[in-house]
C-alpha cells in the first residue's frame, strides 16, 4: 500500500493542476508556472531534507508499534477496514488539534505562517510547507501513533487521505451553491478551506479541518465563508516577496514576528 503514495499524490496533484486550468475560481496573479516553480522546489526540499531523514524511522515506530499492539485501536479491537476507517477520522481529528495549535502558539506560527504566507490559493500551495513545520510534526505524530496504535496500512491510507484532501481544498476551484452546501456537510470544500487563508483572522483562526469538517463544527471553530474576506487572501506581512525561495526559508527567523509572539495580537482586518 505504501507503494500507492506517490502516484496517488501526483496523479492528484495532476488532476487538480489541470481542473485550475479549465475553471479557475479566481484570476491568476501571478504565472502559474512561476507559482508551480517555487512550490516544486519547495516540496523537492523538503523532500530532500526532511523525508530522509525520518521517514525511516517512522516507518519503523509505526511498524514496532503495530507489532507489539500497543495503543487504543488494538486494545478496542479495531482490526482490517474497520480499523482503517477508525484510523482515519481519529487521526484526522488529532490533526484538527495540531493545526489549530500551530495557530495558538508563538512558536509553531513561526513556521506554520510560512503556509500562510502565499497570497494566492491554489493545489500548488499544498506543498508549501516549512521543513520546521514538517520536523516538529514528526515528533508529535510518533506520540499520536504511539497513543492510538494504527496498522501500517491505516496510517498509509490517512497519509493518502490528507495529502488528496490538501490537493482538492487548496485547489482554485469552487462548486455551485446547492453542491457546496451539501459537501460542506461532511468534508472540507475549497471554499471553506479558502477562508482559513483569508487575511481576515475571523475565519483565518478557524476553519481548522482537514478531511471531515465535523471537527470545526464539533469542536467550536466552524465560521461560514463569507465572499467579501475571501477576496483577500494571504497574511498583512510578506505579501511582496512569497514567491522567493529565501523568503520562505527564512520566515520563521524573520523581525516582524518579534511583536506577533502573541497570536492574539495578530493583525485583523
Ligand atoms: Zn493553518
Amino acid at each position: 500500500m505504501d507503494d500507492l503514495k506517490l502516484p496517488l499524490f501526483l496523479g492528484g496533484f495532476a488532476l487538480f493542476f489541470l481542473i485550475e486550468g479549465i475553471a479557475a475560481k479566481r484570476p491568476w496573479q501571478e504565472p502559474r508556472g512561476k507559482r508551480l516553480r517555487m512550490h516544486a522546489a519547495v516540496a523537492v526540499f523538503n523532500t530532500v531534507v526532511l523525508k530522509l531523514l525520518i521517514l525511516a524511522p517512522f516507518l519503523y515506530w509505526t511498524e514496532y508499534i503495530a507489532k507489539q499492539g500497543w495503543g487504543l485501536a488494538p486494545m478496542l479491537g479495531y482490526s482490517g477496514v474497520g480499523g482503517i476507517v477508525a484510523t482515519l477520522i481519529v487521526l484526522d481529528m488529532f490533526d484538527y488539534w495540531w493545526h489549530r495549535f500551530n495557530h495558538r502558539v508563538g512558536l509553531l506560527w513561526r513556521f506554520h505562517k510560512v503556509h500562510h504566507v502565499d497570497t494566492h490559493v491554489d493545489v500548488t500551495t499544498a506543498l508549501r510547507f516549512h521543513p520546521g513545520e514538517l520536523f516538529i510534526s514528526f515528533f508529535v505524530k510518533l506520540v499520536w501513533i504511539g497513543a492510538w496504535g494504527p496498522s501500517l496500512a491505516g496510517f498509509v491510507a490517512f497519509e493518502i487521505g490528507v495529502s488528496l484532501a490538501s490537493q482538492f481544498h487548496h485547489s482554485n476551484i469552487d462548486f455551485p451553491e446547492r453542491w457546496e452546501r451539501m459537501l460542506r456537510l461532511f468534508i472540507v470544500t475549497p471554499r471553506f478551506h479558502t477562508s482559513h487563508h483569508t487575511v481576515s483572522r475571523r475565519t483565518g483562526d478557524a476553519n481548522f479541518a482537514t478531511i471531515f469538517i465535523v471537527w470545526d463544527r464539533l469542536f467550536g471553530t466552524y465560521q461560514e465563508p463569507d465572499g467579501k474576506e475571501l477576496e483577500h487572501l494571504g497574511l498583512p506581512e510578506g505579501r511582496d516577496d512569497y514567491l522567493s525561495f529565501l523568503a520562505w526559508l527564512t520566515e520563521p527567523l524573520s523581525p516582524r514576528n518579534a511583536n506577533q509572539a502573541d497570536p492574539e495580537r495578530r493583525t485583523t482586518s
